[in-house]
């Protein structure tokens, strides 16, 4: 008697290709996705893992799952406003809208009124320049280090940048401020010492070797005690005096100051204190996309503008889109979030407790990505069990907490309040998950 090899029931690649289902979903996806969701199944089924009779089944709901890009979006409950591994800032509704429209052929490098060739992103240029007046041209790339590689190669190639050894810093995954200046072939020239540099430390090092003078903000460390710095007027007179261009290397992107913040720099008051140009990120409390910006003097900024490392760094369509509908557009989520009501922020939290039956703690947010260090946000959190945050990561919409003395919180400030709801459901189910387990 022969038996039958349960294995010669699986169906061919081709049949399940031809499924209605799988052939509505070979518009969305690539055909090579499509055929390795598949072989995967029909694998399983090799394996004895699915029976023949369940593969067709599983197929369509794995492909009718799949979506071509796979980046899940994320409640932040953290309380960390700019959220270096959330993607930092979460784009304003005025920056989306400009990220669809630009998603197909746009004008960014056409004139439409004579069909000549424009300048690239004279949008976003007009923009920044429009919200910072005390800058003469500005000039987009693709991120912070770029705007600094491209200010030091095209002042210092070859010469001397001269910094502070307390400004020396590292900024987390990849950014050594002194390898990446030393990697355009730029040198540096250290002055000062960590906690104290005057301005005779930079007198001493300014000469005919000088290529520029750079400030950097240390944005996420503060030195406490016996310390001194150089301010920027101080510099400046030192600077302008022996022809060198003064950079200031801000981070974390204001163009103007924000009272909240009051130690964080901007660019309109470096710009008016004395910087020849200043360099930024997007992405940080400017609340856009990820950029970095060069605003400052003309006949620098041009400088840059005509470097071929330009051509290396220059930002996309959608950078710029989204970049100039940040600055013209209504105040971004990283803005509403860093100045959120905090009786609006305990009256929702105390609506999600009360209706999962958690308690509401005090909890001070922050701004993050290296800005603002040691400020708190003054705020609260929902609070609930530490075995909660992992369901709460895997589940739909997927949320971050913050896990904190055995506890998880969940702090408002960074989610809008339109998603209250999902929020809280997403917290009932991660909480049944929890109750489940304990049988
Ligand atoms: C964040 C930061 C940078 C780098 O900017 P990215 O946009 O992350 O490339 C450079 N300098 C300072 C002071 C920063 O805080």
């Amino acid at each position: 008697m022969t038996q039958l090899d349960p294995r010669r029931l699986i169906p061919r690649t081709d049949q399940l290709l031809a499924l209605p289902a799988v052939r509505r979903a070979r518009t969305r996806l690539g055909d090579h996705v499509v055929r390795a969701t598949i072989r995967d199944v029909l694998e399983r089924a090799r394996r004895g893992e699915l029976a023949p009779g369940e593969i067709e089944a599983v197929v369509v709901a794995a492909v009718g799952a799949r979506t071509a890009s796979s980046l899940r979006p994320v409640l932040n409950a953290t309380g960390v406003v700019v959220h270096t591994n959330l993607g930092r800032a979460p784009l304003s509704s005025a920056a989306v809208e400009a990220l669809i429209s630009a998603s197909g052929y746009v004008d960014v490098e056409l004139d439409l009124a004579t069909g000549s060739r424009s300048k690239r992103g004279v949008a976003a240029r007009a923009a920044l320049l429009t919200a910072c007046p005390a800058a003469g041209d500005a000039l987009v790339v693709n991120n912070g280090a770029a705007a600094l590689v491209l200010a030091t190669t095209a002042l210092a190639t070859g010469r001397q940048v001269v910094v502070s050894r307390g400004e020396l810093i590292e900024i987390g995954a990849g950014f050594r401020l002194p390898d990446l200046i030393a990697s355009t072939g730029a040198r540096l020239r250290e002055v000062g010492t960590t906690n104290r540099t005057h301005l005779r430390d930079y007198a001493d090092a300014i000469g005919p070797q000088t290529g520029c003078v750079l400030k950097v903000h240390p944005s996420n460390f503060r030195v406490q005690g016996f310390t001194a710095a150089v301010a920027l007027p101080d510099l400046r007179a030192l600077t302008a005096a022996n022809g060198v261009v003064l950079i200031a290397d801000l981070g974390s992107g204001l163009l103007a100051p924000d009272p909240l913040l009051p130690h964080e720099p901007d660019a309109a008051t470096a710009l008016s204190d004395g910087a020849d140009v200043v360099t930024a990120s997007g992405d940080k409390l400017l609340g856009g996309p990820q950029a970095g910006l060069v605003l400052g003097r003309a006949d620098v900024v041009a400088r840059l503008a005509r470097h071929p490392l330009a051509r290396a760094v220059r930002a996309d369509k959608l950078t710029l889109a989204a970049l100039e509908a940040t600055v013209c557009g209504g105040p971004a989520p990283v803005t509403q979030a860093l100045h959120a009501d905090p009786a609006q922020l305990r009256a929702r939290a105390k609506r999600l407790a009360a209706a999962v039956g958690a308690a509401v703690v005090d909890h001070d947010g922050r701004v993050g990505g290296g800005g603002a260090p040691g400020v708190p946000l003054p705020g609260c959190a929902v609070r609930l069990p530490e075995a909660a945050a992992a369901p709460l990561r895997a589940g739909d919409p997927a949320v971050l907490p913050r896990i904190h003395n055995g506890t998880c919180l969940l702090d408002l400030r960074c989610i809008p309040e339109p998603d209250d709801a999902r929020l809280l459901s997403a917290v009932r189910t991660a909480l049944a998950t929890l109750n489940g387990g304990q049988h």
